[in-house]
This record gives C-alpha cells, structure tokens and sequence, in this order.
C-alpha cells in the first residue's frame, strides 16, 4: 500500500536517498496532455516545499498547452524526527471507512519504534490537504491537537444555532492568526468547502485545560480514550 511505502521513506531517517520529489508525467484535467512535473512526496521541518504546501502551491502545475493550474493529488509525508512527529496525507476510502488506514499507520509507528529502539512517534492521519496543513501547524505551535478538537467541539456546541452548526460547519484552526492572546478558527461550510465566518477562543482558556488535563492522570487516560487512533477529530466526538 501506498501509506507503507512512504512511510518506510519517511522513517529511514536522514539518510535516506530516496528524493524529496519525482518527476512524473501527469494529464492535465482540461485538457488532456500530457506534462513531466514534479511532484512532491515527502515534507521535512522548514523545507521549501513546506512552505509551499502552506501557501496552496505545492503539486500545483499549470498545464503550458492550455494554462490550467490544478492540484495531484497525492499522498504526502511530512515528517519531523527531532521531535518525533510524522503526518499522512491520504485520500478517504470510497466507503468512507477509515479504520484499515488507521489502523496501518498506528501499528506501523509502534514498528517504526521498536525496531529502531525510539520513542514512538506521535502519528497523525488527514484525509484532506486542509486537515493536513492542521494538523502539522498544531504540532509546529506546540498545541495538543486533541485538545484543540475537544476546544473545537465546545466551540460547536456554543455556536449551535440555525446559521451555524456541526452538521453543516466544521472548524479549522487559523494558522495566519499572529494574535498571541487567542486561538483563531475559521469556520468552513462542509459542502463547498467555503470560509463563512471566524472565532476564536482566548489563549488563557486553552492553557487553562492544557493544565487541567495534564495535571490528571485520569483526564489524560480518558483524551487516549476519547482519540484513540491517529484519526484525531472533534467529529468522532459528535459523531
Ligand atoms: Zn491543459
């Protein structure tokens, strides 16, 4: 499977040779030709390509026969070894069942591991380049990305009203915010994808659950039960 592949890329450390992109041939979308361009698999800390995944650039030719820009899809790795943190970008399964690839990517982090004697990584799935970005800003932030989904499911619940509300909306965290008293979110509409509106919760309140929740075993015990795979979303939480 594709996830194993380029994990075992991602975990083969500095060494590694395998290149950060591959050229490939791919058809454009409109038109149908052909074009040789690169595309990027692998993402490592404060690497170009990073930023290019940031600013909606990365694996985004535009076609010289008829000037269309589109996206590849395609599988990414970003992975971060000085503090152990590796992030999946996959497509979601046609039936929408994610339990096989989460199940694949938690078990082979505790391969990763054990074979090389390290501390476990701490492993993230995204099934969207959104999520993905998230999820890799989150851990970059220094944030408890569980706690920032259990943040967003009070946030949902307080803003629940005809206008805005879970089934429709879902929350994204505002990596552009420079404000450092608050953690901003942008609420998307989850049919067309599109930003409706923003919100944010103050930096003061998030700290004041990190303490409460690292301050008790039992709370921590009980965040591993409520995320339990590397799936983590407030919307498990909902359900
Ligand atoms: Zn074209």
């Amino acid at each position: 499977m594709v996830v194993r592949k380029s994990a075992n890329e991602a975990a083969a450390g500095d060494e590694q040779v395998s290149p950060a992109s591959e050229l490939r041939s791919v058809a454009c979308p409109k038109c149908a030709q052909l074009l040789e361009t690169p595309v990027v698999t692998t993402l490592l800390p404060e690497s170009a390509q990073l930023l290019e995944l940031f600013a909606g650039t990365l694996n985004r030719p535009t076609c010289p026969h008829c000037e269309t820009q589109f996206v590849i899809d395609e599988t990414l790795v970003y992975r971060d070894a000085e503090s152990a943190f590796i992030a999946y970008l996959v497509a979601m399964p046609e039936d929408g069942d994610t339990s096989a690839i989460e199940q694949e990517i938690d078990c082979m982090a505790t391969d990763i591991s054990s074979s090389e004697g390290t501390e476990r990584p701490t492993v993230r799935v995204a099934f969207s380049r959104s999520e993905f970005i998230e999820k890799i800003a989150l851990h970059n932030g220094g944030y408890d990305d569980r706690l920032i989904e259990y943040t967003k499911l009070q946030v949902m619940k307080n803003l629940e009203s005809e206008e805005i509300n879970h089934r429709q909306h879902r929350l994204l965290f505002d990596f552009s915010n420079e404000d450092p008293d608050i953690i901003a979110f942008i609420i998307f509409d989850r049919e067309n994808n599109q930003p409706v509106s923003r919100m944010h919760v103050q930096r003061d309140d998030y700290d004041a659950l990190v303490e409460e929740f690292t301050g008790s075993s039992q709370l921590m015990l009980e965040l591993d039960m409520l995320f339990p795979s590397c799936y983590v979303t407030c919307d498990r939480l909902i359900g």
